[in-house]
């Protein structure tokens, strides 16, 4: 029953809203077996320190050990399909229910979903480019130097060191970010899905809207502002919603 009010004070929300947008996190993606950062026991952040194996700082520094350790995960994470979760979220921007979806996954999956309007604030994992000359490679190029050993991978053109296009820990945001924060300061409701919330800048967004929707497995430091928090799986909560807003 209580479960029954969540849904439909999500949905009367949704509906009352002019301009919504969604903010995803890794929680959107653990559905298509893609580990995130910090689940209690089964998050990446609990085997080995991410902040360290995807840095700017390793990489830079370390470059072997950035493409023996992080570069794996990234690369670990392009063969993942979308879930159901992705797939609503595209409907619902098809059907303009979402106006899009800022993402801080570098995973793909809302694209092969079929959103159109993403804003990935922390890059993806289909372009790589040299820090020194600044030409662009597909991801695969990266991922063929490695398997032939050619560690760390450098630019045919003028042998700078080859990085993927990813935002690491150290990097300044990308132009989008910017963008992103125009589009929730415009919007009148957020949807924040499977994100803890603690990466920072972009759990600052959720203080630029007047209404803010919470769905994530666990708490996160904004549940006290939110007008609702679900403490669900993505998938369960965006097809709850989304039955009723069809209905
Ligand atoms: P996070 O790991 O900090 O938090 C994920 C949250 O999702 C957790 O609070 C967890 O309880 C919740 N969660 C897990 N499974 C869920 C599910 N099925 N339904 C609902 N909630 C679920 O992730 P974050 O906030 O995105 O921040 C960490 C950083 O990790 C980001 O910068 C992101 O770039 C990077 N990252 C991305 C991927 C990816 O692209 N898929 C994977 C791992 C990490």
């Amino acid at each position: 029953m209580e479960n029954k009010n969540l849904f439909k004070k999500v949905t009367h929300l949704i509906k009352n809203s002019k301009k919504v947008m969604v903010l995803t996190g890794a929680g959107i993606s653990t559905e298509s077996g893609i580990p995130d950062f910090r689940s209690p026991g089964k998050g990446l952040w609990e085997n080995m320190d991410p902040m360290e194996a995807l840095s700017t700082r390793v990489l830079f520094n370390y470059p072997e050990k950035f493409y023996s350790v992080g570069f794996k995960i990234l690369s670990s994470m392009r063969n993942a399909e979308p879930n159901e979760a992705h797939y609503i979220l595209s409907e619902m921007e098809k059907e303009g229910i979402i106006f899009g979806v800022i993402t801080q996954n570098i995973d793909n999956l809302h694209q092969k979903a079929g959103s159109k309007n993403v804003y990935e604030v922390h890059g993806n994992t289909r372009v790589g480019s040299c820090i020194n000359c600044g030409r662009k490679v597909s991801f695969e190029v990266l991922e063929e130097k490695v398997n032939k050993k050619q560690i760390p991978p450098r630019c045919d053109k003028c042998g700078g060191l080859l990085r993927p296009d990813v935002v690491l820990f150290g990097d300044p945001m990308p132009y989008v970010f910017d963008l992103a924060v125009k589009e929730v300061r415009t919007s009148d409701l957020l949807i924040v899905i499977g994100s803890s919330l603690v990466v920072s800048p972009v759990n600052f967004l959720p203080d630029l809207v007047d209404h803010l929707i919470i769905i994530n497995a666990t708490e996160t430091p904004y549940d006290y502002k939110a007008d609702v928090v679900m403490r669900e799986r993505a998938s369960y909560a965006l097809r709850g919603i989304w039955e009723i807003i069809k209905s």
